[in-house]
């Protein structure tokens, strides 16, 4: 078969979510709501119309044209499933050099037989996060629509990933972003900062900071870049391609993930959809989406309500009452893993869609078996931030629990790199107890079972030999 590169955009359109709506607009529209009932967008496609290839293993004829940016790009060399744009118009910085990488010792962490736990790092993206593979696909939609300024609300990783395409990319964007005050990790901020983007600090939490820049789009005529843009999730399946790829295609058990806005899981949860539904796989992995204890709302919409897909159709009341509950308790998010400090996750009815079709579940995990597990990633490979770690964190309480067997084939998304939010890193490993009571005691965080202090000593150089000599042979992190 050949992968043609012709797409006509009219192949691809968006839908309303709601069932009782089932609304259509053209790709070429950028209102991220349906203008009938408020309900989410889909990007939709007409496969049978469209050139798919006939195996997944067909795309590995693009391995030999890395000179061409679109089979180089790790989003964009699936473009046949994601076929929205013209491929003339896609921008692409190369995102999506991602790997695949067994963790002997994470897995042993976790309680895995050795080979049997994967780690797909995301920090490799060019801004350090999974959120470049979304930000290729909504930069292709917003130079689609003539769109020029764009803004985000972000926890940092998203604002991190806009900053980056408008300044790697010459097609006139500005990028405009919103953060809570104080609720930043200096990692994301110094990038936000760094590529010039317009950053607005407001006196707030990420759920008004998502709030404002909904209005502010509105009234400017803003392209909006978070991740109600059903666009982004279209680049984010791509994360599910390559982990298929890394495995020569054969599905794994589990796919293990952080969730915040929700955007990922979703995202995964409709590649396997249209993969089964194109024949290109036979079998679903299963979907874990582990919420931090202080950000919970999936976990205790689906785990204590009882909350789910209902074929589109999931009881509204259930989550209006516990909305009602946070707002009259005036409970605020609150988690070291800022990044999925969120606690109105805007995919919330699309994630119960990917947990529907993937037999998924739901987890909470706290503060202290975050920083553990990230303590333990770090030790045992690739560094992560705090967010990212709920995935070994959830998969390690999955694998207590017995729902997952140490046999099983189990992939953690680690979506954000380690040097995003040294604060929290050097906190846990630090032996100065101020600065680990400020940034992880006030978490709840009790100890730092797996700290790797720093060896304080005198400049002598007898002493400095001594101390390599006591400390050297020790095993790292207890
Ligand atoms: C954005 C982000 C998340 C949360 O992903 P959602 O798609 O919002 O659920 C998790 N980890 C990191 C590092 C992120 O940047
Ligand atoms: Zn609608």
């Amino acid at each position: 078969m050949s992968i043609a590169i012709e797409t006509a955009t009219d192949l691809a359109y968006q839908q309303c979510l709601n069932p009782a709506c089932r609304n259509t607009l053209g790709v070429d529209q950028a209102v991220f709501a349906c203008p009938r009932c408020g309900d989410l967008l889909d990007v939709v496609y007409d496969w049978d119309r469209l050139p798919v290839p006939d195996r997944l293993s067909d795309f590995e004829a693009k391995w030999s044209r890395r000179l061409d940016p679109l089979c180089f790009s790790g989003v964009w060399r699936f473009r046949e499933l994601l076929p929205f744009a013209p491929p003339d118009q896609i921008v692409t910085i190369g995102e999506g050099q991602t790997l695949l990488q067994p963790a002997d010792k994470v897995a042993q962490y976790v309680g895995m037989n050795p080979g049997n736990l994967l780690l797909q790092y995301e920090g490799m993206n060019p801004s350090g996060s999974f959120k470049d593979n979304g930000m290729t696909a909504a930069f292709t939609h917003a130079r689609m629509v003539n769109a020029r300024r764009v803004a985000c609300a972000s926890t940092g990783n998203t604002s991190a990933a806009l900053a980056v395409f408008c300044s790697a990319t010459s097609f006139g964007f500005k990028a405009i972003i919103f953060v809570g005050s104080g609720k930043i990790a200096y990692g994301k901020l110094s990038q936000a900062l760094d590529h010039g983007a317009l950053t607005i600090q407001i006196a707030g939490d990420f759920d008004d900071a998502m709030e404002r820049v909904k209005q502010v789009a509105d009234r400017l005529g803003i392209y909006l870049m978070n991740s109600v843009n059903p666009f982004r999730l279209e680049g984010q399946k791509a994360i599910m391609f390559r982990v298929l790829e890394a495995l020569n295609w054969e599905p794994p058990d589990w796919i293990v993930v952080p969730g915040g806005n929700l955007g990922n899981s979703s995202a995964f949860g409709k590649a396997f959809i249209e993969l089964k539904h194109l024949g290109l796989i036979d079998r679903v992995p299963r979907l874990a989406v582990i919420n931090a204890f202080g950000a919970r709302t999936l976990s205790e919409l689906v785990g204590t309500h009882g909350l789910s897909w209902l074929d589109g159709t999931p009881d509204e009341n259930v989550t209006n009452a516990y909305y009602h509950l946070l707002d009259a308790s005036k409970a605020k998010a609150s988690t070291i893993a800022s990044a999925i400090e969120i606690n109105r996750p805007v995919n919330l009815k699309k994630c119960l869609r990917a947990l529907d079709f993937c037999d998924g579940v739901v987890r909470q995990v706290s503060d202290q078996e975050i920083m553990d597990a990230k303590a333990r990633v770090g030790a045992g490979g690739l560094g992560c931030e705090p967010a990212s770690a709920a995935s070994v964190a959830g998969a390690r309480k999955l694998r207590e629990e017995g729902v997952i067997a140490p046999s099983d084939r189990v992939v953690c998304i680690l979506t954000g790199h380690q040097l995003k939010d040294p604060t929290a890193t050097v906190a846990y490993h630090s032996a100065d107890q101020d600065q680990f009571e400020k940034v992880l005691g006030s978490r709840g965080v009790k100890r730092a079972g797996f700290a790797n202090r720093p060896v304080v000593v005198a400049n002598d150089l007898d002493d400095i030999i001594r101390m390599i000599a006591l400390y050297a042979d020790a095993p790292a992190g207890g």
